[in-house]
């Protein structure tokens, strides 16, 4: 798949936007989610483009499985939350709002349960999110 000019992750996997990133390597990048649902909302991306699972390739999507794992260990250990969820949406009914296939990782407190929210309200601080993120890096297992 190609990069796309239009699409905003992308402009981040080729460092032409910012992000807070928490780790990356040849496939993947990590960074945390600019309207975060929970404090350590985390997103993980493949550096190819493909708009969802269906146009993911097997190899990209078992690239950010892998990657998604590290950064579940990574915010368990930095943030101790009660509970963590990972997330997938495809297409704008399922309600995604960036085409560019991702890994949603959220962080839950309390014991309550309940329906997880997926997209926040209000745009973080970006000071904040870059010392989170590399809170969260310092804690991430080997590969
Ligand atoms: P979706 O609804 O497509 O599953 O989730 C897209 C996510 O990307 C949303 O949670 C949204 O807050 C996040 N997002 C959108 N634009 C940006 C951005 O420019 N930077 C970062 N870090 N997150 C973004
Ligand atoms: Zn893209």
């Amino acid at each position: 798949m190609s990069a796309q000019d239009d699409c905003i992750f992308c402009r981040i996997a080729r460092g032409e936007a910012p992000c807070a990133r928490i780790c990356e390597d040849a496939d993947t990048l990590a960074f945390l989610d600019l309207f975060p649902a929970s404090e350590g909302h985390a997103l993980v991306i493949p550096r190819a483009h493909c708009a969802d699972v269906f146009e993911a390739p097997p190899a990209a999507l078992r690239a950010v499985a892998a990657t998604a794992r590290r950064v579940a260990v990574g915010l368990r250990t930095a943030l101790a939350p009660d509970g963590l969820s990972l997330h997938q949406l495809n297409g704008r009914a399922a309600g995604q709002t960036v085409f560019h296939y991702h890994v949603h990782l959220i962080p839950h407190s309390g014991s309550a349960g309940g329906e997880p929210r997926i997209h926040g309200r209000r745009q973080a601080d970006p000071g904040d999110l870059e010392r989170l993120a590399r809170r969260i890096a310092a804690e991430l297992p080997e590969e």
